[in-house]
């Protein structure tokens, strides 16, 4: 049974089982109303996606959308309309300025391709954390995952904040797992990493995301290649020869690619990482200390450590703008990198007022939605012509 749940309220009732069939066909869980005043009773919290027809009786798409907006809904919006397009574009607009995520807009009629179209971006784009599953996924589950390489890596990018320069992505892995839908590597991951599964979701992950990066550089294009490595590949004493020996063979430029490690990772066997990070950084690679703030690693281990950058963790970010011990950490932070002669990003920037906050505390570079959420390789080009036009 799907997990995806989609809603779509049209007073054309033909209009609203055409959307729901194409939806059903592709695994979606989904109810239809041609009511309009059922909307506030049909709404719940998890749905995933909601197709509004703009112009309906009694209470219009612009009225349900302020409503969505009033609980704070995380839900994707898919706006239909069979008049004029430029009230597709407002709506779409008004929807942004609320802090609502929009999918897309058809107008009426469109094709069963664009519907899809749609449909399948947010399979692939949705924020991993919000889409429920009632069952974790099982240790067999996660190696069947492996053998049928359901597997694919996405790519957010950072950003230099001084300059706006597109300086580099981090690779994310992704699960669309067949029946469960996605599962995000926050769950996944900690329960490979008890099962001896990591090794070879980790090969998969540096051999795609470094391939990744001589591609783009073979077009031309050199972006920085952050990858996460779990505490577990720290215990490869071998692993900066295998990273290096597969730059190599894939024409990958070594000092683009930047290993993040958890400030977590650092609290045990300290003697046995050390030599593999300082190893690692002798070779060329770059070393990142990942969601700072969050773990318990002295000072004294981490100005050990030669690390190069410093993720704030989005924790801290995300309310960076009202809440004053967050911003006391990140000020905090910033300071103590620019010291110990690191650069710094900060994650988790979803709004233009926390960019604006970011840069006058001299923060380095950032990565969040408001500027670019995770993305295929293949879109990174677009989104970035897109971005800097701006
Ligand atoms: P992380 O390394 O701290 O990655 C950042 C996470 O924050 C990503 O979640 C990203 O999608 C999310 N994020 C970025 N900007 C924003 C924003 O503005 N708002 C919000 N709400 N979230 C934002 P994701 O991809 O679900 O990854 C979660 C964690 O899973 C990662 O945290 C990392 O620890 C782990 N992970 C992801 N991919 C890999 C991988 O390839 N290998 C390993 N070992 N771990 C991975
Ligand atoms: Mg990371
Ligand atoms: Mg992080």
């Amino acid at each position: 049974m799907s997990t995806l749940k989609l809603l779509v309220v049209d007073d054309e009732i033909d209009f609203a089982e055409f959307v729901a069939d194409v939806a059903q066909g592709m695994n979606f869980e989904v109810i239809f109303t041609d009511n309009p005043s059922t909307f506030t009773s049909l709404y719940h919290a998890n749905l995933n996606i909601i197709v509004l027809d703009l112009f309906m009786p009694n209470i219009d798409g612009i009225e349900l959308l302020r409503y969505l907006s009033e609980c704070n809904s995380n839900a994707s919006i898919i706006f239909m309309s069979g008049k004029d397009g430029s009230v597709l574009n407002s709506a779409q607009e008004i929807a942004l300025e609320q802090g609502m995520n929009v999918l897309g807009v058809l107008s009426k009629p469109f094709l069963v391709k664009q519907l899809e179209d749609l449909l399948t971006k947010y399979v692939q784009h949705a924020p991993t954390q919000t889409i429920g599953f009632s069952q974790p996924p099982s240790v067999s589950d996660i190696e069947s995952a492996i053998e049928n390489e359901e597997f694919f890596m996405m790519y957010q990018p950072q950003i230099n904040m001084v300059n706006r320069e597109v300086v580099g992505v981090e690779a994310l892995i992704r699960w669309v797992h067949p029946s469960k839908g996605v599962i995000s590597p926050a769950v996944f991951i900690p329960i490979a990493e008890q099962n001896n599964l990591m090794k070879e979701i980790s090969l998969f992950v540096t051999n795609t995301a470094i391939q990744q990066q001589a591609d783009w550089l073979k077009s031309g294009l050199n972006l920085r290649m952050s990858i996460n490595m779990s505490p577990k590949n720290l215990d490869d004493l071998l692993l900066p020869e295998k990273l290096t020996s597969c730059a190599i063979a894939m024409g990958a430029n070594i000092n683009s690619i930047m290993i993040e490690v958890t400030e977590t990772a650092l609290m045990s066997d300290v003697v046995r990482y050390m030599d593999i990070l300082i190893r690692l950084k002798m070779k060329g690679f770059n070393l990142s200390i990942d969601d700072f703030g969050t773990g318990y690693s002295s000072l004294k281990q981490l100005v050990r450590a030669p690390f190069n950058e410093l993720k704030i963790d989005q924790t801290f970010i995300k309310n960076l703008d009202t809440d004053q011990e967050c911003r006391t950490i990140t000020e905090v932070s910033i300071l103590l990198a620019h010291k110990l002669g690191m650069k710094v990003v900060a994650e988790g920037i979803e709004t233009e007022v926390v960019w604006k906050i970011l840069q006058q505390l001299g923060c380095d570079e950032g990565q969040g939605y408001w500027m670019g959420k995770p993305m295929l390789s293949d879109e990174i080009l677009a989104w970035k012509e897109d971005w800097q036009s701006i």
